[in-house]
């Protein structure tokens, strides 16, 4: 990364599966590299699941070199960025014969459901990684660490590290103070651990309403980092959690929460976007504390900060993308115009194209932006050497072959065939008839050709991609001028792959779909969802930034082949780009449904 000149310039085509690809050397490798190198983390263990400093003291060496996480709050569907964190966090153990743990940090009981917990698990495996290592499995829920969290919290007010403050919001917020003005403390902040401990065990118990009482680190109110002026790390809220139920009326603050999840874990680098950068101090202090009081693993986990992924024409923020698809803006998460990771599958991404531009996008600690275009590049590396070719007609026009049965005879047809792939001779050719009508585009037929025209005009001689040469005599139009056919003579001996064919030259050589086999099929082109490079920017109104024509359907003429592949199926469109058979549509309604991924060249970027 990151200036996006850099990130929208084609780098370098990777090795064959991006687990053989380069490694480029990034400052968290450069890290870990040193921490293994000193054997920071070599004296820990793990007896096998997570928990604090006795239970794991039960067990033997930690088997994993370094532990990593990825850790969603399941308050949302994953979206690109997510694709992003995903892939450096299992890439990382992976490449250092770590582990690395999924884990839903579902401590904010408000916002979470199960629906959001299901979709994560499958992006994730979707994604090529899964949570099983050495026959364990590495799925875990933050909320299943609650006891340990309030015991961690209790261990802060035995030690004179924390106190219930019961001051309003408002008076909290006005002591806080700004960067300029140390805060001012609380009445509450002088009141004895015997107090502290009776006030925290009301708050448990449900003895004070919600937002009666907090529970606040004790650190430092003149502190210029704002995060550690006491900050509050329990809350009272009365709502039920999706799996702890009603079992507790408090719940720990995600700052609070954290650490001692990634500390209960052995995890060894525990990485995050910048924006958590002023929150490491806490994070550290916190750990510190845990640590002198014998509770948890030792050393503890360290946090690493890197730029966020933002991408052009993209939004990334869950609650924005909520409101598209609430307001009915998009047809669901999945719509193949949204960038979460269903929206990406559905569109036709393949795992390894998001892995791919992950990896290309870098990490770093600059913030910037990566072109949009970066995605498209990282689709065609991946799908050009896999998906198998297949002609397609997108905007239909006939064209009469007028000597066909005078040469052929009355309904003759003639099989040509044209390779799977080119690259790829072993996989075989598809066939298809070529007959007196066929489809072409109609943008391939000019009354009066402009410059450098050299497709269908009076006079012009044309190969039909894989079949004949034929020779243009003009085209009939309606009363409107609206072309209905296009009329023209095959020209004998010129069919591909015969002997002597190319002894006629011709300029052009368009696609084209036989009238007699090819198949009606529904076409979903699709383009971007905004038309504004930075849609949310500054505060702006991403609705007002939507593209209206992000999504065309048309019907066209597909190839026999193309019509009889599997939902799912990638396949390049000679001459269109590359397009997916619908997961959900595809011949499911009676034809086929295909949805352009992206086309063969960028035409945004320019
Ligand atoms: P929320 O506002 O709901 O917290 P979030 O995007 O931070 O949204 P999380 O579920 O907390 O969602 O994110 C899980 C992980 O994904 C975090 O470690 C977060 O840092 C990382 N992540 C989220 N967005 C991006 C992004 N755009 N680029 C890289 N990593 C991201
Ligand atoms: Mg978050």
């Amino acid at each position: 990364m990151s200036s996006p000149s850099s990130a929208s310039s084609r780098p370098a085509p990777a090795a064959a599966g991006d687990a053989d690809a380069a490694k480029p050397s990034n400052f968290l490798r450069q890290v870990i590299d040193s921490d293994l190198a000193r054997g920071t983390y070599a004296a820990r263990r793990w007896a096998g699941s997570p928990g604090d400093r006795d239970h794991q003291a039960g067990g033997g060496a930690d088997p994993a070199r370094i532990r990593t996480r990825f850790p969603p709050e399941p308050n949302g569907y994953l979206h690109i960025g997510h694709a992003k964190s995903i892939w450096l966090n299992f890439r990382l153990a992976q490449d250092y014969a770590g582990i690395c743990h999924l884990r839903f940090d579902d401590t904010n009981p408000e916002k979470e459901e199960q629906e959001y917990v299901d979709s994560i698990l499958d992006a994730v495996q979707w994604l090529g990684y899964g949570w099983d290592a050495n026959a364990t499995s590495h799925l875990y829920y933050a909320s299943n660490y609650f006891d340990f969290v309030y015991r961690a919290a209790l261990h802060l007010v035995e030690t004179g590290h924390a106190y219930v403050d019961e001051q309003t919001a408002e008076q909290m917020r006005e002591r806080r103070g700004d960067f300029t003005t140390p805060g001012i403390d609380s009445p509450f902040r002088g009141r004895t651990v015997a107090e502290n401990l009776a006030r925290l065990e009301d708050m448990r118990a449900g003895r004070l309403p919600d937002g009666a009482a907090v529970l606040r680190a004790k650190i430092d109110m003149a502190s210029p980092n704002i995060n550690l002026r006491d900050p509050a790390i329990y809350r009272i809220r009365r709502a039920t959690h999706h799996r702890t139920g009603d079992a507790w009326c408090i719940y720990p603050m995600y700052t609070f929460a954290h650490p001692i999840e990634d500390a209960l874990e052995n995890i060894t680098h525990s990485i995050c976007t910048l924006e958590f950068e002023d929150q490491r101090p806490f994070y550290d202090w916190l750990l510190a504390r845990l640590e002198e009081g014998g509770l948890i693993n030792t050393p503890p986990p360290r946090q690493y900060e890197f730029a966020r992924l933002n991408l052009t024409y993209v939004i990334t923020s869950k609650r924005k993308l909520k409101q598209l698809v609430d307001e009915g803006r998009v047809s669901g998460w999945d719509d193949p115009r949204m960038p979460t990771i269903v929206g990406l599958r559905r569109r036709g991404y393949t795992p390894e194209s998001l892995r791919l531009f992950a990896e290309r996008s870098g990490v770093s600690k600059a913030a910037g932006w990566i072109d949009y275009s970066s995605l498209e590049i990282a689709l065609r590396d991946d799908l050009d050497p896999k998906a198998a070719r297949a002609m397609v007609v997108l905007d239909p026009v006939r064209l009469v072959v007028t000597n066909w049965e005078e040469l052929h005879g009355v309904g003759a047809l003639d099989a040509c065939s044209a390779p799977v792939h080119p690259h790829h001779p072993e996989r075989g050719s598809r066939s298809f008839q070529f007959g007196r009508e066929l489809w072409i585009e109609r943008t391939d037929y000019e009354d009066i050709p402009p410059k450098g025209f050299h497709r269908l005009y009076p006079g012009n001689k044309v190969r039909l991609k894989y079949g004949h040469v034929v020779e243009c005599t003009g085209a009939v139009r309606d009363a409107d001028g609206t072309l209905v056919e296009v009329q023209a003579r095959l020209v004998p001996d010129t069919k591909s792959g015969t002997p002597g064919a190319d002894a006629v030259k011709v300029k052009g050589v368009i696609t084209w779909v036989g009238a007699s086999d090819g198949v009606a099929a529904e076409v979903r082109l699709y383009d971007r969802l905004f038309g504004d490079p930075h849609p949310d920017a500054g505060g702006k109104d991403f609705l007002a930034a939507l593209n209206p024509d992000s999504l065309r359907i048309v019907t066209g003429f597909v190839e026999p082949a193309a019509a009889g592949v599997a939902p799912d199926t990638r396949l390049q469109f000679e001459r269109h780009g590359y397009f997916v058979a619908d997961r959900e549509d595809h011949v499911a309604g009676g034809r086929p449904v295909f949805n352009r991924i992206t086309g063969l060249k960028d035409f945004w970027s320019k």
